[in-house]
C-alpha cells in the first residue's frame, strides 16, 4: 500500500524501511507533522502513518478522506491525538502500536532515579570542570526504601521488578490489581496511603479525566518531606505549576520528567537556537533537582523495531481484508484509554 509516513526523523526512515523491507509497502517519507495544513501532502495515499503529536482531527481527516486515504496507522500506542468518531464517519480504519518498549520505559524511569538520588547529571559537569567537591551530591541507599507505583500495567510491573532488585518495598495503586505485582511482595493501598508512605513515587498509569493532575497541591501535601517524584507517563498527569511550588518549598525532594504538559510545542525538535516562550518549562529547568528528558523513555533499538514491524503487519491486515487485532473505534469503552500514550 502507498503510506505517507508524516513526523519522521532520520531514525524513523531508518527503522521504518528495514522493517518494510520484506513487505514491500510504497513510503513516502514526510518531515512535517500532520495536521489541516499539511494534509494536503497525503493526496493520493490510501494510508497515512502518524507518530504521537500529529494532530488528526476532524477538519485534517476530512481533507486525508477527500484526497483518498482510507486507513490512519498509528506508530505509537495512545490515540487522544485521533478523532476517532470523525473517522469512523468517513469510512477510515484506526490501527496503532498497543506496546512496544515496557522495558526501554521502565528502565528509563530507574535511569532517572539513580541520577536524581546519586546526583549523576551535576557531577557529570563537575568533573568536566575540575571540580571534585562531594558537597551537594549526598545521596540516599535505594536499599530498604519504599516506592510507591500508580498504575501496575506492563510497565509498572516492570519498574516494580527492577527496584525490587534493590531491595525496595513496592507499595501500589491501580484501578486493577495485578497478581504478578503482589506475587513480587507489592502491597495495593489506597492513594493517601501510598503518597504518605513512599520515599519515591513513579507514575504508570495513562492520561483520563480521572487521573488529570492527580499530582496536585493537595496531594503533594499528603507526600513525605523530600519525596522523589518520576513521571514517564503523560504530561498533564502533573499540576506542573504545583510541583514547582512543591520544589520551592523543599517539600518535593527531586523530579524527573520525561514527559511535559505542553510538550507537543517543544519536544522531538532542536530548538537550542530559539527563544523559548514557555516560562513554567524555563523555571523546571532552572533546579538542580529536577532532570527532564524529552520524550524519549520509549527510545531503544527495540521499540522501534517493534513499532516498524507492527505498524506494517496492521497496514497489510486493513490492506487485505483481514480482521487487524489493534484496530481501534470510537466506542465509549475505550474513550478513557484514548489520552493514553
Ligand atoms: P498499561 O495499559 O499496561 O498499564 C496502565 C495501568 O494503569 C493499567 O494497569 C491500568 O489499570 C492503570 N490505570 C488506569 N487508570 C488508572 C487510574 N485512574 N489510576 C491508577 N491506575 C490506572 O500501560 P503501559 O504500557 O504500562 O503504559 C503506561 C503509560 O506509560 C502509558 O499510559 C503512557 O502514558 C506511558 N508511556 C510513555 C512512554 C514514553 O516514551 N515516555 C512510552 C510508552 C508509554
Amino acid at each position: 500500500m502507498k503510506v505517507a509516513v508524516f513526523s519522521t526523523k532520520p531514525y524513523d526512515r531508518q527503522f521504518l524501511s528495514a522493517a518494510n523491507s520484506p513487505i514491500q509497502h510504497e513510503l513516502v517519507f514526510f518531515e512535517p507533522r500532520l495536521h489541516r495544513n499539511t494534509a494536503i501532502l497525503a493526496a493520493g495515499f490510501p494510508a497515512v502513518c502518524v507518530f504521537v503529536h500529529d494532530l488528526v482531527d476532524a477538519p485534517t481527516l476530512e481533507i486525508l478522506a477527500s484526497g483518498g486515504t482510507r486507513l490512519i496507522a498509528l506508530r505509537c500506542a495512545g490515540f487522544n491525538n485521533v478523532d476517532l468518531k470523525a473517522a469512523a464517519n468517513l469510512g477510515i480504519n484506526v490501527v496503532r502500536v498497543p506496546a512496544y518498549s515496557p522495558y526501554g520505559v521502565a528502565e528509563h524511569a530507574v535511569g532517572l532515579i539513580l541520577s536524581l538520588n546519586r546526583k549523576i547529571h551535576r557531577a557529570y559537569n563537575r568533573v568536566r570542570e575540575g571540580n571534585f567537591s562531594l558537597t551537594g551530591l549526598l545521596g540516599f541507599n535505594l536499599n530498604g526504601r519504599t516506592v510507591g507505583i500508580i498504575g501496575t500495567g506492563k510497565i509498572g510491573l516492570i519498574l516494580g521488578q527492577i527496584m525490587k532488585g534493590f531491595g525496595c518495598d513496592l507499595l501500589a495503586y491501580d484501578v486493577y490489581r495485578n497478581p504478578e505485582l503482589e506475587a513480587l511482595g507489592g502491597k495495593y493501598v489506597e492513594l493517601p496511603e501510598l503518597f504518605a508512605n513512599s520515599d519515591i513515587i513513579s507514575l504508570h498509569c495513562p492520561l483520563t479525566p480521572e487521573t488529570h493532575h492527580l499530582i496536585n497541591a493537595e496531594t503533594i501535601a499528603q507526600m513525605k518531606p523530600r519525596v522523589m517524584l518520576i513521571n514517564t507517563s503523560r504530561g498533564a498527569l502533573i499540576d506542573t505549576q504545583a510541583v514547582i511550588e512543591g520544589l520551592k518549598s523543599r517539600k518535593i525532594g527531586s523530579l524527573g520528567v520525561d514527559v511535559y504538559e505542553q510538550e507537543s510545542d517543544l519536544f522531538f525538535e532542536d530548538l537550542s537556537g530559539e527563544i523559548i516562550q514557555d516560562d513554567v518549562f524555563q523555571r523546571l529547568t532552572t533546579f538542580p533537582n529536577v532532570l527532564v528528558t524529552g520524550h524519549q523513555a520509549f527510545f531503544t533499538e527495540e521499540a522501534l523495531h517493534n513499532i516498524g514491524e507492527t505498524t506494517f503487519a496492521n497496514i497489510t491486515d486493513i490492506e487485505q481484508g483481514r480482521p487487524c487485532p489493534n484496530e481501534i473505534r470510537a466506542q465509549p469503552e475505550v474513550a478513557a484509554q484514548a489520552l493514553a500514550n
